[in-house]
């Protein structure tokens, strides 16, 4: 007797509407939240955004206090610049995990994404009032 690979995959048919663009795709594309190819990629350059600002605002707290706290003398003027480049960098990879992490726990549909259409009822309509 062989035990068979049960994967979560075998609790969906072939083919699966991604809950983000609500398009139908082959199911071998969505991971398990559902998620398209393209959505992920959409979400990461927007969470890469996100993560750039997070760096920039991270950076401005940090130059505040290094400017008011630390009073930074004109000797190592370097060091601090490299500090900073550093902060930005660090966090923007960080700011970007939580906005990417956000958007997955939200799981919401992407504001690109068109809802289904319904079974066009208006030519129905049209073909009863003829009669
Ligand atoms: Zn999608």
């Amino acid at each position: 007797m062989t035990r068979e690979h049960v994967s979560w995959r075998d609790r969906y048919p072939t083919e699966v509407t991604c809950v983000r663009c609500l398009e139908v795709h082959d199911q071998m594309e969505l991971d398990r939240m559902l998620w398209c190819d393209t959505c992920r990629r959409k979400a990461r350059a927007r969470a890469a955004w996100w993560g750039w600002l997070g760096g920039l605002l991270f950076t401005a707290g940090m130059g505040v206090y290094v400017w008011f706290t630390v009073r930074p003398t004109d000797l190592v003027v370097g060091g601090w610049m490299a500090t900073m480049i550093a902060a930005i960098w660090i966090g923007q990879k960080v700011a970007r995990e939580f906005a990417y992490g956000g958007m997955r726990f939200r799981n919401a549909r992407a504001v690109e994404a068109l809802p289904l259409k319904a079974p066009s009822s208006e030519a129905t309509t049209a073909e009863d009032d003829s009669l």
